[in-house]
């Protein structure tokens, strides 16, 4: 069975104080993550006093530079996290539009990331909705082979082994429902992750496309996390504003926890 995991983007959103309380927050409340992976993506300033406190909490940076030191004001490298983070967010769509990376850079950075030995997760996602309608799995995957979503997909990952795809883990964040409030459907991310799923297999090989985890993210919340769950191709969730939310986000753990459990008992009867 693939890994599950539920991870919370803060973006550059809370004080020290909101990080103490959403990580201990959200540890207190859960007893389920021997069955779900709980990442947590706190801005860069608080990776080391979260981990001091909370030594079973696992980190991720939200951002790092494609070189291990040198002239880089204001960047942070991967050297810096060992022993602290152990994700990399890489390929967010606000560090694409915002910050101008473009596909080489994203390419350089998920490198980096992999010969660190730490675990990228790479997000993806469309601009505009895919007309998908009733089509065929087949056509769908034509759709987003040509597509910009399945083209940053290619050249994010120009050159990788399969050891170092066997570490990725995947998000397939559609541009147009990150912080929209308008997530997309269940439906609808099942069929795009499906594609996902088989390019993987074109670019790599059955096995990584077997065992890759794929996120949905984009305004995934307490209410439409059930409709993402219910789906086994859909490994999980990459939550931006709802993770600032111990209760939500907590919930959302739990939701994806149960949907798990449901499937492991359906698979071993
Ligand atoms: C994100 O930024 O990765 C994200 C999914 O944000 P939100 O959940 O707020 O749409």
């Amino acid at each position: 069975m693939r890994e599950t995991i539920v991870a919370g983007n803060w973006k550059m959103n809370t004080t020290i104080a909101d990080a103490m309380a959403i990580v201990g927050g959200v540890l207190r409340r859960n007893d389920e993550f021997g069955r779900v992976k709980v990442i947590f993506l706190p801005p860069s300033i608080w990776l080391v006093p979260i981990k001091e406190r909370y030594r079973s909490a696992t980190l991720g940076a939200q951002n790092i530079y494609s070189h291990l030191r040198g002239p880089y004001t204001g960047e942070l490298s991967v050297e810096m996290l060992h022993a602290i983070a152990k994700y990399v967010l890489v390929g967010h769509s606000e560090r694409r539009t915002v910050f101008g990376e473009d596909h080489a850079l994203i390419n350089a950075k998920l490198k980096t990331v992999l010969q660190a030995n730490l675990r990228p997760i790479l997000a993806v996602g469309e601009e505009a909705k895919l007309n998908i309608g009733k089509k065929e799995k087949r056509d769908i995957l034509a759709l987003v082979k040509k597509s910009e979503l399945g083209r940053s997909l290619v050249s994010a990952t120009r050159g990788l082994s399969h050891s170092q795809w066997s570490k990725m883990v995947l998000a397939y964040e559609p541009v147009w429902a990150i912080g929209s409030g308008q997530a997309a459907s269940g439906n609808y991310a099942n069929s795009i992750i499906g594609a996902l799923r088989a390019m993987v297999v074109q670019l790599a090989n059955d096995k990584v496309a077997t065992n890759i985890p794929i996120l949905y993210g984009g305004s995934v919340s307490r209410y439409t996390a059930p409709d993402f769950a219910q789906f086994e191709n859909i490994d999980g969730v990459l939550v931006g504003n709802a993770s600032l939310r111990v209760a939500e986000f907590s919930n959302i753990i739990e939701i994806f926890a149960l949907a798990r459990a449901r499937r492991k008992n359906e698979n071993s009867a």
